[in-house]
């Protein structure tokens, strides 16, 4: 039975979700006077009491590896500094995957979402990514341009402050960056290796202030981002965002309020939102005049194929067919070496971001290759806090134990480096996702089944990364040590959705047949519901998703604003 009050409140706008997109809208909107209600699954982030920035393993019980030292033996999901309430499995909130298939989904429930816990790798797409069934026939055309929105990575980029340097690289956009951090030792050795092999190797481009932004400190270069920065100066959209228009008195917050279903009157609007209140385990309704769906890719695309009523049996926004299909993910794939010129260096203070100071933009880009679309590199090594079982690759490298073996992992300590490729994925039919028809989560909400399968170009591709990665490891004069990571299929390919650039699943278009949304993120079936996360994401370049979903949220905020002051909405 829903729970309603006696006299229901109507909200201008009802965000569904705090990530990356929902932090957009949320901040965009309440600036320009709009009153936004934020309904989020998970609870509020305290950070001077979550974040574990400067704590030292010493401090915790068995060093944070849990009772038993779980994460000894890899059972243990995250690590015990990373900011809290992130998954990969939740047993709450499970998922299923159909026979055949493998994927892995990561969540966060927690204001900010994922951008408390994410690398903030923050690269614009290239002109040509919005285009590349012109291009090569496959896939689909976005049915927007890279000059519409451009302005929004412009507006992105200055708001939330992203290092990096201007270069003039068509694969890889210049934006508005500050200055990016010195290059370490090992960036210095990587960048030489890549140039005599004629690859590019830049300066990183990430969400981390290198200048006082906006009321915000620069960056300490502690190198703990992933633990929460206390400062702020990692961008994440629960401190940038959400925070600061908690002030504005526009923004009224729900959490631990995991929405259920829309709920749409006969005319097709959007009247309402029903959500379980996880404190109380009751269903509750808010009702709205506008919804924005921002719960992530996958989440939006269940919300949608959950609310069916007999007017809309394949649940809203669903006409075209297309929520849940079209589903894509990064291609990854890693080789890891060790490099004898990199032993026994004076420890120097190597401080700096956590994650690389550089990185390879696709430089393939204007010649034909045996596979089509293309990849960046993302690589790294240096004298990176150690963590419990950091030494775990070394001791198995190595006989003996004591002061000998000891010896050995001094001698190696931040020898190794790591080379990694994010490709571009093609969307394909065996890869959707759909409502399991019998698994529901603790709060009785069908959950997701997932399909997913990697086509003969992502396979080509991959094997394109791994020849590239021996050869940097090996101009470096390094022995590569390894080939894929934890979650690879054999092969070394990733295994879909590890990768955690899961879009696509309701995607933009211009023809209502064939999409879910229209080029400003607006429901084509419902004039009233807009998405600000990746999943109307019509492509999946090599690019890391979130600095679009940035850039189109405001794009998509701004637009909404309009059209209500036109009355429009
Ligand atoms: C470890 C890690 C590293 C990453 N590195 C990078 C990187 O370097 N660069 C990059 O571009 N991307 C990276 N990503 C991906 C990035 O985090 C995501 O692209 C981005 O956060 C997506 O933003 P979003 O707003 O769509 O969703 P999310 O950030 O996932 O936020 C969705 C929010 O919605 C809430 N929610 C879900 N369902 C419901 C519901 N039913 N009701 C109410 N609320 C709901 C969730 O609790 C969550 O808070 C990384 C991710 C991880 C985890
Ligand atoms: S390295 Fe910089 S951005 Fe990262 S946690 Fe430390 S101060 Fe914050």
């Amino acid at each position: 039975m829903f729970q309603t009050p006696r006299r229901e409140r109507v909200y201008d706008v009802v965000v569904i979700g705090s990530g990356a997109g929902g932090g957009t809208v949320v901040q965009v909107l309440t600036q320009l006077g709009v009153q936004v209600a934020l309904l989020e699954a998970g609870p509020m982030l305290t950070p001077e009491k979550d974040f574990r920035e400067h704590q030292m393993p010493v401090d915790f019980p068995h060093r944070g590896a849990g009772e038993g030292a779980p994460f000894y033996f890899g059972k243990q999901q995250r690590d015990f500094f990373e900011v809290k309430n992130s998954f990969w499995e939740n047993p709450n909130e499970p998922y299923t995957v159909a026979p055949g298939s493998q994927f892995k989904w990561f969540r966060s429930r927690i204001i900010g979402g994922r951008t408390n816990h994410y690398g903030r790798i923050s690269l614009r797409f290239a002109e040509y990514d919005f285009h590349p069934y012109t291009r090569d026939g496959l896939g689909v055309d976005w049915p927007i341009t890279y000059a519409d929105v451009a302005p929004y990575y412009d507006k992105a980029e200055t708001f939330i402050g992203v290092h990096g340097s201007k270069e003039g690289i068509p694969s890889a956009p210049d934006g508005i960056f500050q200055k990016p951090p010195a290059l370490r030792v090992p960036e210095i050795l990587i960048q030489k290796s890549c140039r005599k092999l004629d690859i590019p190797c830049i300066p990183a481009r990430r969400a981390m202030i290198t200048q006082p932004t906006n009321g915000r400190a620069a960056c300490h270069y502690c190198g703990q981002c992933g633990r929460g920065c206390l400062t702020a100066s990692a961008y994440s959209s629960s401190q940038v965002q959400i925070f600061p228009a908690m002030k504005t008195g526009k923004l009224t917050l729900f959490t631990d309020a995991m929405a259920r279903e829309l709920i749409a009157g006969d005319d097709g609007r959007i009247q309402a939102v029903s959500y379980i209140d996880k404190n109380t385990r009751t269903e509750k309704r808010i009702r709205c005049r506008t919804v924005v769906l921002a719960a992530g890719a996958c989440e939006t695309a269940r919300l949608l194929l959950n609310s069916k009523s007999a007017r809309f049996p394949n649940g809203l926004a669903n006409s075209s067919g297309q929520v849940g299909r079209n589903l894509t993910d990064s291609v990854g794939f890693s080789v890891s070496g060790q490099v004898p010129a990199l032993e026994g260096l004076p420890r120097h203070n190597a401080d700096g971001v956590r994650g690389s100071h550089v990185y390879v933009p696709w430089w393939l880009y204007d010649q034909k290759n045996d596979f089509p679309r293309g990849y960046h590199i993302e690589l790294g090594g240096n004298f990176r806090y150690p963590s419990v079982g950091a030494f775990h690759g070394v001791c198995n490298e190595h006989e003996g134990f004591g002061k000998k073996l000891k010896q050995q992992i001094w001698q190696e300590y931040g020898s190794t480096v790591g080379v990694t490729g994010r490709g571009e994925m093609i969307p394909n039919a065996k890869s959707y996702c759909e409502l399991d028809p019998s698994v529901v989560d603790r709060w009785g909400i069908p959950v997701l089944r997932f399909h997913f399968a990697w086509g003969e170009e992502e396979r080509k591709m991959a094997k394109h990364m791994e020849k590239t990665f021996r050869a940097i490891i090996e101009t470096m004069g390094g022995k590569v040590r390894g080939v894929g990571r934890t979650m690879s299929e054999a092969g070394g390919i990733s295994v879909g959705g590890s990768i955690i650039h899961e879009v696509g699943t309701a995607r933009m278009g211009k023809d209502p047949g064939h999409s879910v949304f229209d080029g400003f993120s607006r429901a084509h079936d419902h004039k009233n519901l807009f998405v600000a996360d990746g999943a109307p994401f019509a492509g999946n370049p090599d690019k890391n998703p979130t600095l679009t979903i940035i850039a189109l949220a405001w794009r998509m905020s701004e637009y909404l604003a309009e059209e209500m002051r036109k009355g429009n909405v």
